[in-house]
């Protein structure tokens, strides 16, 4: 009975998301599913992160992508191994979508997976893939407002981006009342102010990174 209602509750997404869960820390693998809006800098911030990690941990890299392999060929280009999930026009990525992903990967090579999920601020925030924690990228040219408008994605993520903070200078983001808003949503928030152009911010979000790896 009390069986019965719990998989009502749980749902077919969760109860995948917690088979995956279980076999990533079987395998000893962390794994960060990375949110944000088409655009903004999602794939870079990748490129740049894989740069800095890639000699002091072992990553691999799920692509989720609506129809091509752009991203996954950039990422392969970084000598990292990497997954491509072609949702075919789906918004998210789901937990089942990432266990046959999994199917193709030696989870016990490498110590940190990373998920870029489909851009999207919406219902990514909404899929437990199985991951250990999330993350969002927001940056500076979508608006200061977005934290408010989409409160979900940031109150479910460890650490919140604030990418592309070379061009704070050309808009009007108002980078305080951003943070605020983010802090009031989830007080524990990471804020990462970060630029894949200048490089501003990124040594400490590597930092961040691989101290969450090799906790
Ligand atoms: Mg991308
Ligand atoms: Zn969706």
């Amino acid at each position: 009975m009390e069986v019965k209602l719990m998989r009502n509750i749980l749902g077919a997404n969760d109860e995948i998301a917690a088979q995956n869960r279980k076999i990533f820390a079987e395998r000893g693998v962390i794994v960060m599913n990375l949110m944000g809006s088409p655009g903004s800098g999602k794939t870079t911030l990748l490129e740049k992160t894989l740069a800095n990690l890639a000699d002091k941990i072992k990553i691999a890299v799920i692509e989720g992508d609506l129809f091509t392999a752009k991203d996954a060929e950039r990422i392969e280009r970084a000598g990292v191994e990497v997954i491509q999930i072609n949702t075919a026009g789906g918004c998210h990525l789901d937990a089942p979508m990432i266990q046959k992903a999994c199917a193709s990967l030696n989870l016990a090579e490498i110590n940190f997976l990373i998920v870029e999920n489909v851009g999207n601020l919406v219902c990514p925030a909404e899929f437990d893939i199985g991951e250990n924690f999330k993350s969002v990228v927001l940056s500076i040219t979508e608006g200061d407002d977005k934290p408010l408008k989409y409160p979900l994605i940031f109150k479910e993520s460890e650490a919140a981006l604030l990418n592309k903070i070379d061009l704070l200078p050309f808009t009007n983001f108002d980078l305080q009342s951003a943070r605020e808003d983010l802090t009031t949503l989830h007080p524990t928030i990471k804020i990462f102010e970060t630029s894949c152009t200048t490089g501003a911010g990124l040594d400490d979000w590597c930092a961040w990174l691989l101290g969450k790896v090799a906790r």
